[in-house]
């Protein structure tokens, strides 16, 4: 069960249509298969093996779905990276995962290491005369999908999970393809997808699809026989002129996005009468801004919940039984449970850590079996967010156990950032935490303590951070302190900052 297969079966399903809009040109479903099927080919003739990893690292561009699919029917396992990583995020990556190839475009070739552990990885620059070359040859035949067992790995996705050291999901063949059915089972995009696509079944996609939403969001589209309208990146204006133009009917975005669009709605007047779903995830969405929201639009958004790990959504709220609070049930196949302390399993209604267990779990962390093994613990994945599920299998969540803050959708381990901040040479210690924001729910706020008879300002902290990570990790804001709150063990305790 090769998931390149979908692509496959869309094509058979519905026939040529446009599958992706991008930049105001369409892109049908039939082109893309036949521009993944020369990448393919041309990813053979240049050694691409089954089974090794492949490094996608572009911004959102149709280019990701080819790569996604010339790996993958190679047999091969992708690995999509955020293009907002910087050198040394993506240093790290290539010497945990040591991939074969490596697919950027020309902006980012700069970010490919010069040196790593394993063997030199192949560059494909998408956007170089060579590849362009390749996607306009003109014969070109359908090349065979290599075979592929449900738990055969189809895709490392880099996350923090719950401790802060970047670690590698290995999703499987078989969690993707259990995506799928769970949301064809859910019928979430009406009962006969045949009509959807003579209606012009739009989805508008403005998160990053390196991210595991890129996955499923493909997924729904093939299964769904929509389109999607890819937007390269975060603009509220062309948000809108979007939906207006392309008659969107799906949304799904995070909370920052969505509380951002209400804003714009107040001051301006848009029509949004064409979407029938809102759908939030990846951040608590809180009630003022589900209602800002709502009422500026008139309508009602469902929110969803999951995790890497889980292959994205496991809970989903529907439409006609939303209750205040709650990030929804689980998807039919899945089951969820509270544990307590001593992971024992908790009666309905108790709060305690949250875990699930179903066919979308992923298999476990790429060559990390102790971080394997505390997370998954018989079957079961520990989500590291604390709740309950109430008697109608509603789950809420009322705290994070991680410490990982979700700036704007974004996750930032307060670890990675300490790290950084600590190898400051005028830092004795420093100590990071998020704070609530409206606008991005949470934000990075640093604590830091100097060393003895040392000077340095917070512009010069945070110039020293921006060299050394992503944007959406830097903090807003450093606080300087005489000394931090430490425990017996001399660890920070973010606990004691929060109260500050
Ligand atoms: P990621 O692996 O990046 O998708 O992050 C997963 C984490 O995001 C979860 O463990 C939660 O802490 C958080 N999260 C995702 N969806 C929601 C939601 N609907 N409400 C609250 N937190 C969420």
């Amino acid at each position: 069960m090769n998931i390149a297969e979908m692509a496959v079966k869309n094509i058979e399903n519905y026939g040529e249509y446009p599958f992706i809009t991008y930049e105001g040109k369409n892109y049908t479903n039939l082109e893309l298969e036949e521009k993944s099927n020369k990448l393919a080919a041309y990813l053979r003739e240049q050694g691409l093996e089954e089974d090794d990893r492949v490094i996608i690292m572009l911004p959102n561009m149709p280019e990701v779905l080819i790569s996604y699919q010339a790996a993958l029917k190679n047999g091969a396992v992708i690995v999509p990276i955020n293009d907002s990583l910087n050198k040394y995020e993506v240093q790290y990556v290539v010497n945990h995962c040591e991939p074969t190839f490596i697919i950027t475009n020309v902006e980012n070739e700069y970010k490919i290491p010069e040196n790593c552990t394993g063997t030199i990885p192949n560059t494909i620059v998408i956007d170089s005369d060579e590849i362009r070359h390749v996607f306009k040859q003109k014969d070109c035949e359908a090349i065979d999908i290599v075979y592929k067992h449900k738990d055969d790995v189809a895709a490392i996705i880099y996350t923090s999970g719950t401790t802060g050291t970047p670690k590698g999901a290995m999703i499987t063949h078989g969690n993707i393809h259990s995506v799928y059915l769970e949301l064809q089972a859910l019928e979430l995009l009406g009962k006969d997808h045949k009509t959807l696509v003579e209606l012009g079944f739009s989805m508008l996609v403005v998160l990053p699809i390196s991210h595991i939403y890129g996955l499923t969001v493909t997924m729904m589209s093939y299964l769904a026989g929509a389109r999607i309208v890819l937007m390269p990146r975060f603009d509220i204006e062309e948000i809108f002129q979007h939906i207006e133009n392309e008659k969107i009917r799906l949304f799904s975005g995070v909370p920052t996005i969505f509380y951002r669009m209400a804003q714009y709605g107040q001051l301006k007047h848009v029509d949004v009468s064409s979407v029938k779903y809102w759908i939030s995830g990846a951040a608590p969405l809180s009630e003022e801004v589900r209602k800002f929201f709502e009422s500026q639009f008139k309508t009602r958004m469902i929110e969803g919940y999951g995790l890497t790990e889980s292959t994205s959504s496991f809970a989903l709220q529907r439409l006609h039984s939303i209750k205040d609070n709650s990030v929804g049930k689980p998807f039919p196949e899945s089951d969820v449970a509270v544990f307590d302390e001593n992971h024992r399993q908790l009666p309905k209604g108790s709060v305690g850590e949250l875990a699930i267990k179903g066919p979308n779990v992923m298999k476990g962390y790429y060559k990390m079996a102790e971080e394997t093994e505390r997370v998954l613990r018989e079957g079961w994945l520990m989500t590291g967010d604390v709740g309950y599920m109430d008697e109608d299998e509603d789950i809420f969540i009322v705290d994070r156990k991680k410490d990982m803050i979700i700036r704007g959708g974004f996750n930032v381990y307060p670890v990675e950032v300490e790290k950084i901040l600590n190898q400051h040479p005028s830092v004795l210690e420093a100590g990071v935490i998020g704070v609530k924001n409206k606008d991005m729910g949470e934000k990075v706020k640093a604590f830091v303590a100097l060393q003895p008879g040392k000077v340095v300002t917070e512009e010069e902290l945070l110039n020293y951070c921006k060299s050394k990570l992503a944007t959406y990790k830097v903090p807003e804001e450093v606080a300087f302190l005489s000394e931090l709150p430490v425990n017996e063990l001399g660890k920070v305790v973010r606990k004691e900052l929060r109260k500050l």
